[in-house]
């Protein structure tokens, strides 16, 4: 027989799926755990105090109502929060939040209960290192101007930059573990995982960080391979305490810099270090990892950067131009913060150019400058061009299905799409054969190779071909 406490749960949860997305579900409602019902208070247990944070924020309506109903109007909801993952833990420490008090929320004298470093400060000897020797310093690689100071908050980061704040007050202490960032380029990816970085420094100046980018760890790995130093190579990643790698998309067809990554991983996780990882997709979407990484890279939190709207936009140039102490009128500032909408990196970008006009030339900082210089600077931006995009292209071009290029089909038209694809990637993106050969119908190098052949051919011996090409080409820069 079930007991009654998880029965109740089990009801709460069918409501609160119906009620939300499937993503937020997982995220906010399948860690947590009923673990009894006493005198009609239901006690599902969290894993974090941020956690339980952000239930409350958010969820405290919908987890009311649904307690209500399940339970009547004497119905209420109590929390226990998990203070440390590590398992020796003592009993979790408990409060109480009554769910008929919205009062509550906002109510300081029931988050400040919770000390949020107990247990997690203390230093517990290492009986493996042998005394005397003192610990290697490792350079964190992290750069002071990405701090969280410098990071405005706004609707597109909020989940995101409250999971990485939380994470530093208790790095490998949360159930974002690993925490994984995604978004398209230019919305700071690369500066919150900084600033995590710095925080957990500036928490646990002891603590052992490390930020490095994709690329570097694979070559890194490639040197230790040629070196005879793979072992060097793990051991060294096995002593940070929190290990930020950034655009691990980049990990893409590396299977073995993958394997050697998929070790390191699991022993800083078993060993409760934090990992925090960043990418250009959510990891649904990220192809050519393996899946064994790929389901690990989902045991924490992903959580998305989007877009910023004009507020946060506005906000992020003010931030920028009070740091450099320099004066600009607000009507210019508003102007390019609604003309410069998708990418922030853009956004500073004309703010800089504008800035550099008018000292060098001494031109006053007007719209007119403003507009000039984002139809200068944000035209010229190279956009970083994808092996997705370059196969949209393709396909629109010739008005055939995406999902084409990936069957197994032999027709003609979709071979000859495929194939230019492969061709264009190899001279648009940095990817390997493999790679292309990867996200374009998951064939491998020799293939793409045979391609790019093929292709080279045709535009010498094909005139109507160069010319389809030519048009692709320039579609693709535009
Ligand atoms: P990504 O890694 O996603 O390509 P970056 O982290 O490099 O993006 O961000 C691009 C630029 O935008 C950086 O200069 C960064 O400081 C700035 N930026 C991004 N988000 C914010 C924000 N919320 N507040 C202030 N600056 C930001
Ligand atoms: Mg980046």
């Amino acid at each position: 027989m079930t007991e009654l406490h998880i029965e109740v749960w089990e009801r709460c949860l069918k409501v609160i799926k119906d009620n939300i997305n499937y993503q937020s579900f997982k995220t906010w409602f399948s860690p947590i755990k009923p673990i009894r019902l006493d005198n009609n208070v239901l006690t599902i247990q969290v894993p974090s105090q941020f956690f339980y944070e952000w239930l409350e924020e958010h969820y405290i309506h919908l987890l009311r109502k649904t307690i209500k109903s399940e339970l009547g109007s004497s119905g209420r909801l109590e929390y226990s929060i998990v203070m440390d993952n590590s398992a020796n833990q003592a009993d979790p420490y408990t409060i109480k939040v009554p769910t008929s008090n919205n009062k509550s929320l906002n109510n300081p004298a029931i988050a400040m209960p919770i000390d949020l470093n107990k247990g997690s400060n203390k230093e517990i000897p290492n009986p493996f290192v042998i005394p005397g020797l003192k610990k290697i310093k490792i350079q964190s690689q992290l750069i002071d101007a990405y701090s969280f100071d410098n990071y405005v908050e706004g609707d597109c980061n909020r989940l995101a930059r409250s999971a990485g704040f939380a994470v530093a007050q208790n790095p490998g202490k949360t159930a974002f573990n690993p925490l994984f960032i995604y978004s398209p380029v230019g919305l700071g990816k690369t500066h919150l995982s900084h600033a995590i970085g710095i925080q957990v420094k500036n928490n646990f100046p002891d603590k052992t960080v490390l930020y490095v980018a994709a690329e570097q760890f694979i070559n890194q790995f490639i040197d230790s391979v040629r070196n005879n130093t793979h072992n060097d190579f793990v051991h060294f990643y096995q002593m940070i305490d929190v290990l930020i790698i950034d655009d691990i998309q980049f990990l893409a067809g590396k299977e073995k810099t993958q394997d050697s990554f998929f070790h390191i991983f699991n022993y800083l996780h078993q060993k409760g270090k934090q990992i925090v990882l960043t990418s250009d997709k959510p990891p649904v979407e990220l192809k050519g990892i393996e899946p064994r990484l790929l389901s690990r890279f989902k045991w924490g939190l992903a959580a998305d950067l989007q877009v910023p709207d004009l507020d946060t936009r506005i906000a992020i140039l003010k931030k920028h131009i009070y740091n450099d102490g320099i004066e600009m009128p607000e009507d210019v500032i508003e102007y390019l913060a609604y003309n410069v909408k998708t990418n922030i990196r853009e956004l500073e970008g004309a703010l800089i150019s504008i800035m550099a006009q008018s000292s060098l030339n001494k031109k006053e900082i007007t719209i007119e400058l403003a507009s000039e210089m984002i139809e200068k600077f944000v035209k010229h931006t190279t956009r970083e061009i994808s092996i997705d995009y370059i196969q949209k292209v393709v396909c629109d071009y010739f008005n055939i299905p995406i999902e084409a290029l990936n069957s197994k089909t032999r027709k003609r038209e979709i071979v000859q799409a495929r194939q230019m694809s492969m061709f264009l990637s190899k001279k648009h993106t940095k990817a390997s054969l493999s790679t292309i050969g990867l996200f374009c119908g998951n064939k491998d190098h020799s293939t793409v190779l045979h391609a790019c052949r093929a292709i080279t051919n045709l535009i010498e011996t094909d005139k109507q071909f160069k010319s389809h090409l030519d048009e692709i080409d320039k579609k693709i820069k535009m």
